[in-house]
């Protein structure tokens, strides 16, 4: 077994029934982009994100017919909702009175103290979380006068201000988030704040961009963090269908062997010595094994002569020649066969394998 991540301990939030901080996973959260006031759609992509294992959804509440939708999404939603709030306060006392499990603010817009004690006073009576969002375009002027800029430090201080404010009235359901323009200084400052706040952090990247940027942004940012014990709750932030931020928070956590989805496919970049059409194969291997939880590793490499031993990490493999193919076990060559017949007889080791390690796994698999 290899080392595993130290995470820092942070206090315990309960946002509805999921716990955010302490020992609790890492929660994978994602954002509708339909109109939240717009019922159907935003339906159907709340069941959407939920069915690809979103475990919690904020929602854009920019108005008073969307603070009043939320009751609708709040009765069916088995994770909890959460409320997205600029500018009005008022909004965000609907949100929760509608059921929001945690409503996410920019404390720099929501118009001052006063605000913001406000509600405290409301998200205490309704026993509701507060996301307290920093980021980098709305730092205070005096923070910006006195740093110069938009530093780590000065984003931490205006964090720990607002944690200040919250904790005056005695109110600690709070959640923090720091962004910066660039990933390197959100990297540093949400460092800096964990070095010195042990609230639980929510870590993103934020306007990272489409797929393929955006996904390479999130990973260096929310993977360096989560690498080094820090993190409690993870977007990542795509323009894209919010599902494939679902996807990208799985695939980064399971990297880091910080949580499981199903098993690891391990596949080679190919060389010159492969014969094989490798794409193809790696893509009806990852079919095959959707819907399984089992946290194995599964091998797909271009030749015989070095694919086994370079994926010797691998539960079970297959290596793909010009005439024929193995399928190996932790690098051990358990079957040699025609190539034509290698995709069939894999499935069927896959399926006997799965059955050895867990007979309660086998599911639709035919
Ligand atoms: S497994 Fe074979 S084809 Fe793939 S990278 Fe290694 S040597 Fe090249």
């Amino acid at each position: 077994m290899g080392e595993r991540i130290a995470r820092r301990l942070t206090r315990t939030v309960k946002v509805g029934k999921l716990s955010i901080g302490g020992k609790s996973p890492i929660a994978i959260q994602s954002m509708t982009n339909t109109k939240t006031s717009d019922i159907p759609s935003t339906t159907a992509q709340l069941n959407e994100l939920i069915n690809a294992g979103c475990e919690m959804v904020r929602l854009a509440v920019p108005d008073r017919e969307s603070a009043k939708a939320l009751e609708v999404y709040v009765k069916f939603s088995p994770v909890p909702i959460i409320a997205d709030i600029h500018f009005d306060v008022d909004l965000a006392f609907r949100a929760i009175e509608n059921g929001a499990a945690k409503v996410r603010i920019n404390p720099g817009n929501i118009g001052g103290r006063k605000n913001l004690l406000a509600l405290a006073e409301k998200a205490d009576k309704y026993n509701v979380a507060i996301r307290v969002g920093i980021n980098s375009g709305s730092l205070e002027k005096d923070l910006l006068e006195k740093y110069g800029a938009v530093t780590p430090e000065a984003l931490v201080y205006s964090a720990i201000r607002y944690q200040e404010y919250f904790e005056d009235v005695s109110f600690g359901n709070l959640v923090f988030s720091l962004k910066a323009s660039t990933v390197y200084t959100t990297i540093c400052a949400c460092r800096l704040f964990s070095e010195t706040s042990d609230y639980p952090l929510h870590i993103g990247v934020t306007e990272a961009g489409p797929p393929a940027r955006g996904l390479i942004k999130s990973a260096i940012g929310i993977g360096t963090l989560l690498a080094e014990g820090i993190g409690d709750t993870i977007r990542v932030s795509l323009t894209a269908h919010p599902v494939e931020e679902v996807k990208a928070a799985k695939s980064i956590l399971q990297a880091l062997e910080i949580r499981s989805f199903g098993p690891e496919l391990i596949s080679c970049p190919t060389c010159g010595r492969c014969e094989a059409d490798l794409q193809t194969l790696t893509s009806e291997v990852e079919k095959l094994l959707k819907g399984y939880q089992l946290p194995i590793k599964v091998a797909v490499m271009g030749c015989i002569v070095n694919g086994p031993g370079e994926a010797r990490e691998a539960d079970i493999g297959i290596s793909a020649g010009k005439k024929q193919g193995v399928i190996f076990c932790k690098g051990r060559v358990i079957k040699t066969v025609k190539t034509e017949l290698l995709f069939d007889s894999f499935k069927q080791e896959l399926k006997a394998f799965l059955e050895m390690v867990d007979p309660e796994s086998q599911r639709g698999m035919n």
